[in-house]
């Protein structure tokens, strides 16, 4: 007997070690899409707020501690297709290559994907979501400060805003949503990216447009969300 497990975190690893367990003599493989396998991502928030600096602590059970246990696990493959009357799975590998996995009994545990809802901005690089381990790195790892200058040096307006990170924000922002709703404006009047300075005292957005920010200033100023509002000089020249 064969049982071909498609996902290696809580659900799909618990099924397989469960089954390994109970019925040493079923042969059990794994397929996971990513490069890890069996972690909490309960732990993740931890990790975020810095109360863990350890990402290993996340890590629950290692590959080589399930391979020990007779269960294999293939990572790196994602599950493409399935035949269900032939009972077999297709494999995605990264480097593009495909594997056929045969099975007798299969079991679905792939989890799910976050949703990004449709608000102004979302695609920014400076916007996170977080499910995965690799989502939890990418939170926490340092803003491009080589970039950021490079992009004012040569007066690269879209590096310059691509580049807007304040990891600060994510402590700030939820004791004071006012300044998620001072970008949000901002964002929806145009801006090409807005971020809060510092530890938060200001909230500025820069905009390509000076008709733009006009707007966006005449919104604020309407709303009264902010106690003071400044309209600067627009950079005309980067020179
Ligand atoms: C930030 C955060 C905090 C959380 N905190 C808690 C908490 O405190 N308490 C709690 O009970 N729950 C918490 N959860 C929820 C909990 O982590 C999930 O319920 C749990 O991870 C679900 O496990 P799963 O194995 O079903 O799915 P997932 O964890 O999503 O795992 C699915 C796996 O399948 C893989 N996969 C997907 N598609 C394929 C494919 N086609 N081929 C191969 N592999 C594939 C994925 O890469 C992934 O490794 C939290 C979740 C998050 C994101």
């Amino acid at each position: 007997m064969r049982v071909l497990v498609i996902g290696g975190n809580p659900a799909g690893m618990s099924a397989a070690s469960r089954i390994k367990r109970k019925s040493p003599d079923t042969e059990v493989w794994v397929l996971e899409k990513t490069e890890e396998v069996s972690y909490g991502a309960c732990g993740l928030p931890y990790y975020v707020a810095g109360i863990n600096d350890d990402i290993d602590l996340i890590r629950i059970r290692k590959k080589a501690e399930f391979e020990a246990s007779g269960i294999h696990v293939q990572l790196g493959r994602e599950a493409v297709s399935a035949d269900f009357r032939g009972k077999f799975v297709t494999a995605r590998l990264s480097d593009g290559g495909e594997e056929c996995y045969s099975y007798d009994k299969l079991v679905i545990a792939s989890g799910s994907s976050p949703k990004a809802p449709p608000i102004p901005g979302i695609g920014l690089k400076n916007i996170f979501q977080l499910k995965t381990l690799l989502d939890a790195q990418g939170l926490k790892a340092h803003p491009d400060i080589d970039g950021m200058v490079q992009a004012i040096r040569q007066g690269d307006l879209q590096g310059i805003t691509g580049r807007m990170e304040n990891v600060l924000e994510t402590v700030t922002v939820p004791a004071h949503p006012v300044i998620a709703d001072l970008k949000g404006r901002m964002l929806e009047s145009g801006a090409e990216n807005s971020l809060m300075s510092g530890s938060g005292p200001t909230v500025f957005g820069i905009f390509s447009e000076e008709e733009k920010a006009r707007a966006a200033y005449s919104r604020l100023r309407e709303e009264n969300l902010a106690d003071r509002l400044f309209l600067t000089e627009p950079c005309r020249n980067a020179d």
